[in-house]
């Protein structure tokens, strides 16, 4: 059993702080808005009156917050209350830059940390079932290692600091421009008189397989389960993954890495989510396709 600090208690961050409590550890946790204390302390776990006093006791202290200026004001925040060779980690998704800054603010503090951002969404934190892509070192993922089984089903380490959250970018690129190849297909398939299902029982079983079109495909009939039966609801929202492939953007600018794909579905997603669609599944981009109005 541990003690662990939980700040960031939203959509991902609540469910995540109550299976830590099912896993038997000592939780203590801070958010700003007063719903989502609520939600999480109906979950068991313990709600201080600040960031700072949620930390005091911690051997572990887990972030689960926006975006990077969140997550350096926390660190900034709580670090002088945390108590040397305490491991922090930080679950949210942020710019790879930010992250490294993170981990430099909690070596100076003699702290241990990690940035171990998740795939798997809300159901996956609900059920436990979350992957985590992990940078630090070898030693802090040793310790953070079990702390995030208890949150996941899968614990990749993916090399030294910022490499977790390069290795989320990476992914969600891949999946944001693959959605996009295969809307158009579908587009394109309907164009032609081909039904979906043909479309579907040819591709998915051939070279155009892939997770966009066999778990998320984007019409409905295929795959029942995917967010395209429900009315694109609830699945990924389309500005979530307009925020991860602007992230992927920022960091290919930094690195000099050659992205044109990846720059085409970030302006796509763009303008997807002007058209007042970034709270619906991001397999929606389909109705962008085909010409708003024919959807
Ligand atoms: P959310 O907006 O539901 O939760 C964020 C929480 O942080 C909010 O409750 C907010 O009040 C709190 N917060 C903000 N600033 C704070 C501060 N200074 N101190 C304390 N609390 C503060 O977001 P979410 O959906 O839980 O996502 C969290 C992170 O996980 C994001 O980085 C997101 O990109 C990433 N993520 C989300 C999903 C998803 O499906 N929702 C999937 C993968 C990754």
């Amino acid at each position: 059993m541990s003690t662990i600090a939980f700040i960031g208690l939203g959509h991902m961050g609540g469910p995540m702080a109550g299976n830590l409590v099912k896993a038997g550890h000592k939780v203590s946790a801070f958010d700003l808005s007063q719903p989502s204390k609520d939600a999480a302390a109906a979950l068991g776990v313990g709600i201080a009156g600040s960031a700072k006093e949620a930390v005091a006791d911690a051997e572990i202290v887990v972030t689960m917050l926006p975006a990077g200026k969140h997550v350096l004001g926390v660190w900034t925040d709580i670090l002088p209350a945390v108590k040397p060779g305490t491991l922090l980690i930080d679950s949210s998704t942020i710019d790879v830059e930010s992250a490294r800054k993170a981990h430099a603010l909690a070596a100076e503090r003699g702290c241990l940390s990690l940035d171990a951002p998740v795939s798997g969404g809300v159901g996956g934190a609900q059920g436990a079932t979350l992957t985590f892509m992990v940078g630090g070192s070898a030693d802090a993922f040793k310790r953070g290692e079990p702390i995030l089984s208890a949150m996941g089903k899968k614990v990749v380490h993916c090399g030294d600091a910022g490499n977790g959250q390069a290795a989320k970018i990476c992914n969600n690129m891949i999946l944001g421009i693959s959605m996009i190849g295969v809307s158009e297909a579908f587009v394109l398939a309907e164009k032609l008189g081909l039904s979906h299902q043909a479309l579907f029982d040819v591709a998915s079983t051939s070279s155009g397989q892939c997770w966009s079109l066999t778990t998320y495909c984007p019409v409905p009939g295929p795959v029942p389960t995917s967010p395209a039966n429900n009315d694109y609801k609830p699945g990924f929202a389309s500005a979530l993954m307009l925020k991860d492939l602007k992230l992927a953007q920022e960091a290919a600018q930094a690195a000099g890495a050659s992205t044109p794909l990846g720059s085409a579905a970030a302006q796509v997603y763009g303008l997807h989510n002007a058209w007042g669609e970034g709270g619906t599944d991001f397999s929606g981009i389909i109705h962008l396709l085909r010409g708003r109005g024919n959807s």
